[in-house]
């Protein structure tokens, strides 16, 4: 990546997309189903033997599951069509008005220049990973790192990825999409969507791949890897905001989505190395019905800034 860590200063403020009363997300009827325990998902819901690195493992492990909890995935019967059916608390999968992701288009989205700020405020936790047969996680302990919408702030519970990606550019999917999922104190939910594209090598990715789980649901420590998610951020911090739900079973809505609109990079054998143990968990879209995406304008970054020019 072109960026380097240098040139981050904690806190960063990015100008965000942060409107009044109408646009504030609407709080659950029920309590919102934290995507954050994934660890707990896979126990309740079972895994998809699809993204496992061992079927044979992925089968035991399944056979357990399906014991005492819904099975969903990612085809087929238990797919994204029919998650709605598979159990009444997955009602809003089928039902919901306020659904992610979506495909993202300019003609859809107003601008939202001087509104208020996010803050990201990332550290460095040791690292824990988990594959929970849906997705693979990284972990974060509450209190380490955070965001700040309009000086709200939300936790960073996890990040985890998705291949190809849930939300659409203009119609287009990226090979890769990875979503930072934040909780303030009342349970709601805020989830950065960063999307990957074919390009240079990705040393902060690498990190990730080289650690990527061998067992399903355990959380696998590694004391001496350090990552810096700034690193995740595209140059240019522009981004689409917009209420929608969880991408997942229950797929619980009053999600606040902040997607970056320019994609960052990372080599072919690298995402084919995630694809490769992801396979292929991507929600499709969903309408957007009465939904605007709030359309967020910066500030260019210093390195974007043109030289004044001199006229005589
Ligand atoms: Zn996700």
């Amino acid at each position: 990546m072109k960026r380097q860590a240098a040139a981050w200063v904690s806190g960063l403020m990015l100008a965000a997309g942060l409107q009044a009363a109408d646009n504030t997300p609407q709080k659950a009827v029920a309590p919102i189903e934290p995507l954050v325990n994934l660890v707990e998902e896979a126990k309740k819901y079972g895994v998809d033997g699809k993204a496992t690195p061992s079927p044979a493992k992925a089968k035991e492990e399944k056979k357990t599951a399906q014991a005492h909890a819904v099975q969903w995935s990612y085809s087929g019967k238990t797919g994204p069509a029919h998650w709605g059916e598979l159990d009444e608390k997955f009602i809003l999968c089928k039902i919901g008005r306020n659904q992610s992701p979506v495909d993202i288009r300019d003609r859809h989205a107003v601008d939202a220049r001087g509104l208020p700020s996010l803050d990201v405020v990332y550290g460095t936790p040791q690292f824990a990973i988990i594959n929970t047969g849906h997705t693979v996680q990284v972990n974060y302990p509450v209190g380490n790192s955070y965001i700040k919408l309009n000086n709200h702030r939300y936790e960073l519970l996890q990040f985890h990825f998705h291949t190809p990606s849930e939300h659409q550019l203009a119609g287009f999917n990226y090979p890769m999409e990875m979503h930072l999922v934040h909780r303030d104190g009342d349970g709601n939910l805020a989830v950065i969507g960063i999307l990957f594209k074919e390009g240079a090598f990705n040393p902060e990715l690498q990190k990730v791949i080289d650690r990527l789980p061998k067992t399903l649901g355990k959380v696998e420590r590694h004391k001496q890897v350090q990552l810096d998610l700034r690193r995740f951020f595209p140059a240019d911090t522009r981004f689409y905001k917009y209420s929608g739900s969880l991408t997942t079973p229950p797929c619980t809505e009053g999600v606040w989505w902040m997607v970056f609109r320019q994609p960052i990079e990372a080599a072919p054998e690298q995402l084919a190395a995630m694809e490769k143990i992801l396979g292929a968990n991507n929600r499709p879209v969903q309408p957007l019905y009465a939904r605007t995406l709030i359309k967020s304008w910066f500030d260019p970054p210093p390195e974007a800034v043109q030289e004044p020019l001199f006229y005589y």
